[in-house]
């Protein structure tokens, strides 16, 4: 994809860096140039879940996964997670719809409220 950049008269590319929402680790950088009308911060999120190659390295070793809060309309996360084992979450969810790549789920906040206060409850 090529897009053109318009510099901003006093930061010119006004460079930001795209972080992992988990770790927070930056993972690219973004020029947003003039489209930004000051001057860019400097870490920003891109809207994205996916979690950075370290992180997926981290889940894919631990057999980890995130479960993420989200709105049950549409599935929008909250920005609440929690970090659980995969194979606890093959017992809760149906394990065919685990895939063996993904390392985020997307529970909508009522089952999440429900995993949580299970979680707290165990750990008391
Ligand atoms: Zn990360």
């Amino acid at each position: 994809m090529t897009r053109n950049i318009r510099l901003h008269p006093e930061y010119g590319f006004n460079p930001s860096m795209i972080v992992c929402p988990y770790c927070g680790e930056p993972k690219a950088i973004a020029l947003l140039g003039n489209s930004c009308k000051k001057e860019a911060p400097h870490a920003i999120w891109d809207g994205s879940y996916t979690p950075c190659d370290d992180c997926q390295n981290k889940l894919k070793e631990k057999n980890q996964m995130y479960l993420l809060n989200t709105n049950p309309a549409d599935l929008t996360p909250t920005g609440e997670y929690i970090l659980m084992n995969k194979s606890i979450v093959e017992k809760i969810f149906d394990k065919d719809n685990i895939k063996e790549d993904i390392y985020i789920a997307r529970i909508p906040s009522e089952i999440f409220t429900e995993i949580k206060e299970k979680i707290k409850e165990g750990s008391n």
